[in-house]
């Protein structure tokens, strides 16, 4: 054989190797890259999955006043007990400390019912727990609490999940004493960013260039999705490759999901309990 063909066999065997390593060296090597599982519950409650790690957002709540939307009995039990699919949750994120998004009594019974959670939120909303336990050392090391002034942003690696805060306000100056926080969550290699009831003006989201942050999933309250303005916010400032509406009110689901398809044709609305999709 000549040398130039021995050259041209050993490099097609190199070759023919690569591609038969390829997929497995990388699922080794990046076990997580596989996409992030988002499933819908009510509001602004879903739980984020991938692999082994499971997120909760504004997902532990009880019936709030009239109008908003809760889950059937059957997934609030499952919530609260810790049990499937809502079992092995890492890391449970509250934005706020509103009914519609929060209650301490299943934040605490999924707490007890799951040792391996942690809860990252705002003092406000970790208070709140605390008020509920009666004697309540046994969940104080898995209670972080974190207050982030608007602008601001921090990253923390919760139980092997990584989570920036982000310092948004709540929208509408009556709220102003609430302490609010969004998310972005990185999970199966997306970003999902879960803004919760932010104040939807560019000055709330300009600092923190989330349209330089290559967000994947940007899971947004239905009025910023409808609104002119918080479109252009959307457009301008965070620019994600996904826009979800969702906190949509019991009944309007159907419309409103309509109207934002209309105003952004891509966007996914949120609306039916456990509507799950991967992205
Ligand atoms: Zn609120």
């Amino acid at each position: 054989m000549r040398p130039d063909a021995l050259v041209i066999r050993a490099m097609l065997l190199v070759a023919a190797t690569a591609v038969l390593s390829g997929p497995s060296a990388r699922a080794q090597a990046a076990p997580t890259q596989n996409g992030v599982v988002v499933t819908f519950l009510a509001n602004e409650g879903v739980m984020l999955s991938s692999g082994r790690s499971k997120v909760l957002i504004d997902a532990l709540f009880l019936k709030y006043e009239r109008g908003y939307a809760v889950p059937a009995d059957s997934t609030q039990a499952a919530l609260q007990n810790a049990r499937a699919p809502f079992n092995t949750v890492d890391v449970i994120l509250v934005t706020h400390r509103h009914g519609d998004h929060f209650h301490p009594a299943p934040v605490v019974a999924h707490l007890r019912a799951n040792p391996r959670a942690t809860l990252l939120t705002s003092q406000q909303v970790i208070d709140s727990v605390r008020g509920h336990l009666a004697a309540g050392g046994a969940l104080t090391p898995r209670l972080m609490a974190r207050t982030m002034a608007p602008g601001t942003r921090r990253r923390e690696v919760v139980n092997g999940v990584t989570v920036e805060l982000l310092g948004l306000p709540h929208g509408g100056s009556r709220h102003r004493h609430v302490e609010h926080l969004g998310y972005v969550v990185e999970l199966g290699g997306r970003r999902v960013l879960h803004v919760g009831d932010t104040d939807i003006s560019e000055t709330a989201f300009a600092p923190f260039r989330l349209d330089t942050a290559r967000i994947d999933v940007a899971l947004l309250p239905s009025w910023m999705v409808l609104d002119d303005d918080g479109r252009r916010v959307i457009q301008r400032w965070i620019r994600p490759r996904q826009v979800v509406a969702f906190h949509v009110g019991e009944g309007e689901g159907e419309r409103t999901a309509r109207e934002a398809t209309a105003a952004l044709p891509d966007a996914v609305t949120f609306f039916r309990s456990l509507d799950t999709r991967r992205w």
